[in-house]
Order: structure tokens, then C-alpha cells, then sequence
């Protein structure tokens, strides 16, 4: 199959994900650039940033867009000028591909805000198919204690939690409230309470909140209630804009809110004596860079963390984003090649 067609998921027409914007169709199996890695898709995590591209809550970048962009494959191939990597190694596939390398941010290591940053499953085809490509310099290398489907949630719902939680300023042994409870939410909860913090979830689905106790959470509550104590920091990883205040106004004096999503609805006016004096701090969180990359798979790896999953064959991508939206499940679903 490598050198002729697959099946592969492909954005048809953005639009609402019940009316078939996403089709399984036939597409060349992709050829890697001189400086890119050919990667046979073992499993590929579902992001909601997946049914954003899907529903057209993110602009156009690539018609025809396969999505899916927290990989685990293995090489299958590379480029003239790759160095360093073997046919068959395990490796990684997450969503920032590629960056200029040479503009001001690139430069003080913040290459998350590179103008020229493209992203896998946005800008080029990803990993809901049998085969896709990544530049080599932007694999990951995986543990190897970790099996394929527990790892692939890590690649992007994981590292992006852990930039948010870097980004929230959490003291040490602070009180953190995560509002939301998906993906991303539950990986960054068990990093945030092995390293000593008190964790809070606020988030509306029943099954999250059993989840976030079982996992260890101090308390469960529904999204728009108050948590128990006041926060020192404060993630929304639900893309709900009406949040922003209620989050704000649980944070206790000098606390930190860091808004993870790549896509928020609108927040509403704020109320400067109630959200923001007391030297409240919003901020938002910008994709990732490496190095945020590396050091989660490092404390993954420490800590045991434990991605719960659900596992979907690939033929039904476009049910488990169904399933996404309609919060049917919580933790992480993940594509497992059933078409190849
Ligand atoms: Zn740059
Ligand atoms: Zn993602």
C-alpha cells in the first residue's frame, strides 16, 4: 500500500459534523519531503481541535484536510536528508509541524508564535488514515513503556494541558480549578496532583466528575457553581466564552486564569471589581513548543500517567467526533487502523 492509494478521512466542506463534512475517501499514500519522516499510523488520539477544522470553526487552510494530529506510527520512510532515524522506530506526530526557525519568537524560544508556525491536520494532511508525514526535526520519541492507544492523547491534548498549566502560574501546592474535564483536563490534572497541587473540577458531564474523583480531585461540581475554596489558578479547557467570568471570580487575589482552547465563543463583559482587580491575571495558551513537548512525555513517563481512552476502528472517525461533541464519552477517544 505505500506506494499506491488509501482510505483516508478528508473535510469535505466544513459544516456540522452530522451532515457528513467528514468523508472517508481515497487519497495517494503521502511521500515524504527530503526532511520528513513517512509514518505508518498505529493510532491517532481525537482532538476536539479536530471537529473545529471539521465544523469550519477554524478557517480553510488545506481543502480537502485529513485530520488527527496526536500520532503514533511507526517510520516507514524518510527523506534524502533526515538523519537519525531508523525504518520501524516508534515515534510521535503532534500539532505544530513546522516553524520558520529564524523570526524573533523562534529565536527566545517561543516558537509556538511563529507567523510562519503550520500545523498537522490543519495545514497538511494528518493522521486519520492509514499513512501520513512529519518533518523529522518535529517527531517526538516516545517512551517505550507506554502502549500506542494510552500514548496518543498525550501528543497534543497532553502537552497542551501542560503548557496550560504552566501557563496558570500554579504555586507549589496550590489550589487549582480545572473547568472542563476532557482530554486534556484529565492528563493535566495528574501531573498538577503529582506535583503537590490541591485540584478542583468544575465541569457540567456527571461522568467527568466521577472521573475527576476517581482520578483524585478534591471536589467535582457542575461548571457554574463555585468551587469550595478559592483558586490560585484556574484552566478553562471548555470552549465556552460564558466561563471566562465565573472562572475569574473563583480565583482568589493574584490568581491565575489560562484559557487552553484554540477556540473560545465570545466572553462577555467583564466586571473589573469582581474579575480582574486583586491583580487577576488571563492569559491565553498558544499551541506549544518542543521543548513543552518534551518535558510532558518526561513526566508522563514519571508520574504513571494514565490517558483513559476509547478506543474507535478508523472507519468510524466521523462517529467518534459525533461522540466528542456530544460529550458521549470522557477522557480521550482514539483511531485505531481498521482499514489497511
Ligand atoms: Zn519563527
Ligand atoms: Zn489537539
Amino acid at each position: 500500500m505505500a506506494d499506491g492509494t488509501m482510505p483516508a478521512w478528508s473535510v469535505i466542506e466544513p459544516g456540522p459534523v452530522e451532515s457528513g463534512s467528514l468523508r472517508l475517501v481515497e487519497k495517494p499514500v503521502p511521500v515524504p519531503d527530503d526532511d520528513e519522516l513517512l509514518v505508518r499510523v498505529r493510532a491517532c488520539g481525537v482532538c476536539r481541535t479536530d471537529l473545529h477544522v471539521t465544523e469550519g470553526d477554524l478557517p480553510v487552510h488545506r481543502p480537502g484536510v485529513t485530520p488527527g494530529h496526536e500520532v503514533v506510527g511507526v517510520v516507514a520512510g524518510f527523506g534524502r536528508a533526515v538523519r537519525g532515524f531508523d525504518v520501524g522506530e516508534r515515534v510521535g506526530v503532534a500539532w505544530l509541524r513546522r516553524t520558520d526557525g529564524t523570526c524573533a519568537y523562534c529565536a527566545r524560544g517561543a516558537e509556538n508564535l511563529c507567523p510562519a508556525s503550520r500545523y498537522t491536520g490543519w495545514d497538511a494532511d494528518g493522521g486519520y488514515a492509514p499513512y501520513t508525514t512529519v518533518p523529522a526535526a518535529f517527531a517526538y520519541r516516545l517512551p517505550g513503556d507506554l502502549d500506542d492507544v494510552t500514548l496518543a492523547p498525550l501528543l497534543c491534548a497532553g502537552i497542551i494541558g501542560h503548557r496550560a498549566l504552566r501557563r496558570a502560574a500554579l504555586p507549589a501546592g496550590g489550589r487549582l480549578g480545572l473547568y472542563g474535564f476532557g482530554g486534556s483536563a484529565h492528563l493535566c490534572a495528574q501531573v498538577a496532583m503529582a506535583e503537590g497541587a490541591v485540584v478542583h473540577v468544575l465541569t457540567r458531564g456527571a461522568a467527568a466528575r466521577k472521573l475527576a474523583l476517581e482520578l483524585g480531585a478534591a471536589s467535582a461540581r457542575d461548571a457554574t457553581e463555585m468551587p469550595p475554596e478559592p483558586l490560585d489558578s484556574a484552566i478553562l479547557f471548555a470552549p465556552v466564552g460564558e466561563l471566562v467570568p465565573v472562572a475569574l471570580r473563583a480565583l482568589d487575589r493574584g490568581g491565575t486564569l489560562a484559557i487552553a482552547g484554540i477556540h473560545l465563543s465570545d466572553v462577555p463583559a467583564l466586571r473589573y471589581q469582581t474579575d480582574l482587580f486583586y491583580e487577576k491575571q488571563l492569559r491565553s495558551v498558544t499551541s506549544n513548543t518542543r521543548e513543552d513537548g518534551r518535558e510532558f512525555l518526561a513526566l508522563a513517563a514519571e508520574h504513571a500517567v494514565h490517558a483513559t481512552t476509547h478506543p474507535y476502528p478508523l472507519s468510524r472517525a466521523d462517529e467518534a467526533l459525533r461522540d466528542l461533541k456530544a460529550g458521549r464519552f470522557d477522557g480521550a477517544a482514539v483511531l485505531v487502523d481498521d482499514l489497511s
